[in-house]
């Protein structure tokens, strides 16, 4: 292996194709703008990547503690709408990320932490979402001592969605797509306030009696669901961001890590050139994905908007809902 392999953006996707590739031997450089532990915006709900996935990436044991969680609940403010049973994971991803961080330097990978990056030739494009102006913003706190129905809660609000799903250490954490400036405030302030705008004061209710993180509070805002290939070799959201009440934007990431690992073996192996791996790369990804991305595409705009929702509960009422063949073609 000749052939260096660098990565912008040490999020699930970029650490997880370093850590596979320097389990096969090839030189990684892996810069990420930010440093760890550090918290982020996510559900927390990993589903749908295979346990044989996540062996070739060599970061299943990374998730040895993550709690399995296997019910789940969909639920406006005051009533259940629709409940069945999932297959996933829920772990924060503090620790997630971190571990994967640790994992790819104790392998020899060479980590350089706020450290910012361009796309050009020879970058493996991790870098998350491309940001721009979007309608949306996404926020998320952890809280203790909050009794859930279900492992996963989906609420469906009238300016976005919010999960609760467990995770380890006996945590919950609570992550909501809102419509920006639904509601103002700061922190958790913030959190509770686009809950309470959208309709969900129960659920707001629950959280003010409980107790949340404010040290765990994060948000992230301009982003847009999609294609978004911002540079020729991408994966994770850097290449597709499939919207949030999926679940699925985490495995999509490490999928896409597991697609990259041959073109990118190939490449620094000089047996393809840094087009061709790319080429490979995006053409695996095309295949893979698109079934989720145009299903999650088409759900979304009826999830976030007062007519979509009028209809959603009234096929809930009347038992019309496929929630388990939903669950399953999105993954
Ligand atoms: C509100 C919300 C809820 C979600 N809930 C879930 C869920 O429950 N389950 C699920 O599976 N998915 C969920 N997702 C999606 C999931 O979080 C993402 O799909 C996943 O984090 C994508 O991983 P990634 O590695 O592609 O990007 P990221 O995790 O965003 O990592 C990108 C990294 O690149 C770094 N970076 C950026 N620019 C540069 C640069 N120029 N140079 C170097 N580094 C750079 C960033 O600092 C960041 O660390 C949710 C997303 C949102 C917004």
């Amino acid at each position: 292996m000749n052939r260096c392999i660098t990565i912008a953006g040490g999020g699930l996707a970029g650490l997880a194709l370093g850590v596979a590739l320097r389990e096969r031997g090839v030189p990684v450089t892996l810069h990420e703008a930010g440093s760890y532990p550090r918290h982020r915006v996510c559900g927390e709900f990993l589903s749908g990547v295979s346990d044989e996935t996540l062996e070739r990436l060599g970061i299943a044991r990374d998730l040895d503690d993550a709690v399995p969680l296997k019910s789940s609940c969909w639920r406006n403010d005051s009533r259940q709408l629709g409940e069945i049973g999932v297959s996933g994971r829920g772990i924060s991803r503090r620790n997630l990320d971190d571990r994967l961080q640790k994992r790819f330097t104790r392998l020899g990978g060479n980590l350089m932490t706020e450290s910012r990056l361009r796309s050009g030739e020879g970058v493996v494009w991790a870098a998350g979402r491309v940001r721009q102006s979007s309608p949306w913003i996404g926020l998320k706190c952890h809280v203790r001592d909050l009794k859930l129905t279900h492992d996963l809660e989906m609420h469906v609000g009238t300016s976005g969605y919010a999960g609760l799903a467990r995770i380890e250490g006996g945590r919950v954490n609570l992550c909501g797509l809102f419509h920006a400036g639904s509601a103002s405030g700061k922190g958790v302030g913030l959190l509770l306030g686009c809950l309470k705008a959208g309709g969900l004061h129960r659920l707001a209710k629950r959280i003010e009696e409980a107790v949340p993180d404010p040290e765990s509070f994060c948000g992230v805002a301009g982003f847009r669901f999609g294609r978004t290939a911002s540079a020729s070799f991408s994966i994770g959201d850097a290449a597709l961001m499939i919207p949030p009440f999926t679940g699925n934007g985490m495995s999509m990431a490490l999928e896409a890590a597991d697609q990259a690992i041959q073109p990118a073996m190939d490449y620094a192996a000089g047996r393809i050139s840094w087009v061709e791996a790319a080429t490979q790369s995006d053409a695996a990804q095309q295949r893979h994905f698109r079934r989720r991305m145009r299903l999650a595409s088409m759900i979304h705009p009826v999830m976030t908007s007062r007519p979509g929702l009028k209809l959603l509960e009234m096929a809930a009422s009347a038992h019309l809902l496929p929630y388990g063949a939903l669950y399953r073609l999105l993954r």
